[in-house]
């Protein structure tokens, strides 16, 4: 998205909202004008946050520690499990570790930077639990997560914290939580009854313009409009997404996508 475009839909979205999240399942680290977008969200006073896999975060931490605008940034430590390809024996595990350790050091590295001269929040997100069901396999690779940031943070991660909010600095914290089943018209409908805060206290815009009611359709299956031809105020008005809202409020789930959303799970 070029920053015209991304200004436009600041103007557009500014009177609804003081915060922006620069993502729907896309690398945000790697938008060549990263530092021009996040000087934009502070011409516009809107506070940023991003999610990130964590890859590019040594190269980009200039940028961000720099930001007024940024709030937040969630990186995603469970990405790991598609970036370290994995066999599953005992002999590729020390392999897993040598590249975990090569993944997590620059993250825990920015993370104490940010919070030793910033006011930016990071979140380290471990969202591969399965509960009893999980795999030995993940549970090793998390175990050694865990181990490598109790020695970066100088904490404790006791077994029973696992699916709480773990603390490991000032402004530095360990998100963990189960999967979810990923929203797709592909797969079987989970349930038509439910709630989600989709479009009541979120919405998405994908690259090309369209909105969505929030940043898991990032296919555009659920489309409300285009900001780049609409305004945002008569696409979030129109008919599709006041439906969509109505339904939620009565419990009721109207778009196919949203039947066959896991996310929305967490919220019952
Ligand atoms: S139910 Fe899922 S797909 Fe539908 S709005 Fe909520 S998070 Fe998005």
């Amino acid at each position: 998205m070029s920053t015209n475009d991304f200004e436009h839909i600041l103007t557009e979205i500014s009177p609804f909202t003081d915060y922006v999240y620069l993502h729907i399942k896309g690398e945000p680290l790697l938008h060549p004008e990263l530092q021009d977008i996040l000087s934009l969200c502070s011409q516009y006073h809107l506070h940023a946050n991003i999610t990130t896999n964590g890859t590019m975060i040594q190269e980009k931490a200039a940028i961000l520690s720099t930001a007024n605008a940024l709030r937040q940034v969630n990186i995603s430590l469970h990405s790991f499990e598609q970036d370290v390809k994995m066999e599953r024996s005992d002999s590729d595990l020390n392999k897993i570790k040598e590249d975990l350790y090569s993944y997590l050091k620059p993250i825990t590295d920015y993370a104490i930077y940010m919070s030793q001269h910033t006011k930016a929040i990071t979140a380290l997100r471990l969202w591969n639990l399965e509960g009893e069901h999980t795999d030995t396999f993940t549970h090793e690779k998390n175990r050694f997560v865990h181990s490598f940031l109790e020695d970066a943070f100088h904490v404790s991660i006791k077994p029973e914290m696992i699916t709480r909010g773990i603390a490991l600095m000032e402004r530095v914290y360990l998100n963990q939580d189960h999967r979810f089943q990923w929203p797709s018209l592909s797969v079987p409908v989970l349930s038509t009854e439910g709630f989600c805060y989709g479009l009541g206290t979120q919405a998405g815009i994908l690259v090309d313009g369209t909105v969505v009611p929030c940043c898991l359709d990032q296919e555009g299956d659920v489309s409300l409009g285009n900001i780049f031809s609409t305004s945002f105020s008569s696409i979030i008005n129109g008919e599709r997404a006041q439906s969509i809202l109505h339904g939620f409020k009565d419990h009721k789930i109207i778009e196919e996508l949203c039947k066959r959303c896991g996310y929305r799970h967490r919220f019952i």
